[in-house]
């Protein structure tokens, strides 16, 4: 792992992308809604079924202590990974959904009233808008949007303006799954505290394609999924700031999250098992450690740079070649839409990730999907759980690639000819 010099040998940790699909070589470009797993990840599944397959903090025998070790030593990591201030901030959930759902439960039961607002970006997922909406039901409170423009970008100047003192939270994405484009969280976040309202950041995106610090960011959570970044499924991550996730009651009751139990009165474990209620999905868990470990190695070195050079070769490829395409709509170019606009910074707001959702005039976007499968190429359509932002842009479908480290040019290129193949064929 640690030699990884090209994107070859990053493939090569991959055993999932070594098969054929209908004969044909995968390409596998629907990382957006999760990641193959590499061979580390996989290897300490095994071992942990194999060995340390008992449940966490329970028991006084070696395999549960194994186990616990493991599990705590994930979190320590997914710490140090995002830069949280100490274990005591990071909750482990089954995962994006289940971290938006914890936090609107219970940080709305404490914080929400009636008349109050819950804001969020227009460009969100499901998640990060269903959660809310119980939410506010609940307490009487209104959800305000943030509009998304006509190039994919949050309208930064709305936000300034709906912002106001009922706001008590705001939820954004990092990184919408559909549109791919690094959102202005830093500033989303100043101008919220200014207001008084804490901030989510759903980073499930967000997590895989930048730098992550928790503490610079100022947000008062941070909600991710491990399955996008390499670990297995099921685990997820709720970053909180402590006197909040000290503050927020429970979100489930049951094992693990208590002191002491009577029939009349319960009090709570401390941070963070108070939210931890029930076996936790252990194993997927303890993943995340060698996951992380994997991502951040591609982050440091000779390798960040070849990474980077191929997703800026990739990106400028497939704008250019969607664009030519007869009667091709592509959503969420950002600042390539834009003729001589300056490049953002790679990884900074306003930048692109190598993501691309699209529409083709005259084909419907599932059948697209279904016969590139069958040229080998694995793509993501439908509504893609963001039905507010299909309807902004008109449209009940798209489809869309979504590229990690370990995709290639060529695959892309690959991509592009089936496309054009695919287009012939339907029209
Ligand atoms: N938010 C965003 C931006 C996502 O891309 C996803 C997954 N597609 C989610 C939330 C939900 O994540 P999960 O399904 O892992 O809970």
């Amino acid at each position: 792992m640690c030699s990884m010099k090209s994107i070859e040998d990053i493939r090569g940790n991959f055993p999932a992308l070594q098969q054929n699909v209908w004969g044909k070589p995968l390409v596998y470009l629907d990382n957006g809604a999760t990641s193959q797993k590499p061979q580390c990840v996989i290897d300490l599944v095994d071992r942990m079924h194999c060995g340390a397959n008992a449940n966490v903090h329970r028991a006084m025998h070696k395999l549960s202590d194994e186990a616990t070790a493991l599990y705590e030593g994930a979190r320590e990591k997914v710490g140090e990974f995002i830069n949280a201030p100490a274990r005591e901030n990071i909750i482990f959930t089954s995962g994006t959904t289940a971290s938006i759902n914890l936090v609107a439960s219970s940080f709305c039961r404490k914080f929400l009233r009636e008349g109050d607002k819950v804001m969020i970006s227009g460009d969100s997922h499901h998640s990060n808008i269903v959660p809310w909406q119980m939410a506010c039901e609940m307490a009487g409170a209104s959800i305000v949007v943030i509009p998304v423009k006509d190039n994919g970008e949050l309208d930064m100047e709305e936000f300034h303006r709906l912002l106001d003192e009922k706001v008590k939270i705001v939820a954004v994405e990092h990184i919408s799954n559909v549109l791919g484009l690094v959102n202005p969280v830093k500033e989303v976040i100043e101008a919220a505290h200014s207001k008084g309202a804490a901030v989510l950041v759903d980073g499930a995106q967000g997590i895989v394609h930048c730098k992550v610090d928790v503490q610079e960011l100022d947000c008062e959570f941070y909600v991710c999924s491990g399955h996008k970044i390499y670990a297995t499924t099921g685990s997820g991550v709720v970053y909180g700031k402590k006197e909040l996730l000290e503050a927020m009651p429970p979100y489930m009751g049951g094992g693990d999250m208590v002191d002491t139990v009577t029939f009349e009165k319960t009090t709570y474990a401390p941070l963070p098992l108070k939210f931890e209620a029930g076996t936790p999905n252990f194993i997927a868990q303890a993943s995340l450690a060698p996951a992380l470990e994997f991502a951040q190695s591609l982050r440091e070195g000779e390798i960040a740079q070849v990474i980077e050079a191929e997703e800026r070769k990739i990106i400028a490829y497939l704008k250019d070649e969607l664009q030519k395409i007869e009667g091709c709509t592509v959503y969420g170019l950002g600042w390539m839409q834009q003729e001589g606009a300056a490049e953002p910074q790679w990884g900074a707001p306003g930048s692109k990730i190598p993501l691309f959702s699209f529409n083709i005039e005259g084909c419907f976007p599932s059948d697209l999907a279904q016969l590139l499968d069958k040229m080998g190429v694995a793509v993501r359509t439908g509504l893609m759980c963001c039905e507010p932002l299909m309807t902004r842009f008109g449209v009940t479908s798209m489809v869309r690639v979504s590229f990690l480290p370990y995709n290639t040019l060529q695959e892309a290129e690959y991509f592009i000819a089936s496309l054009h193949r695919a287009v012939r064929m339907l029209r």
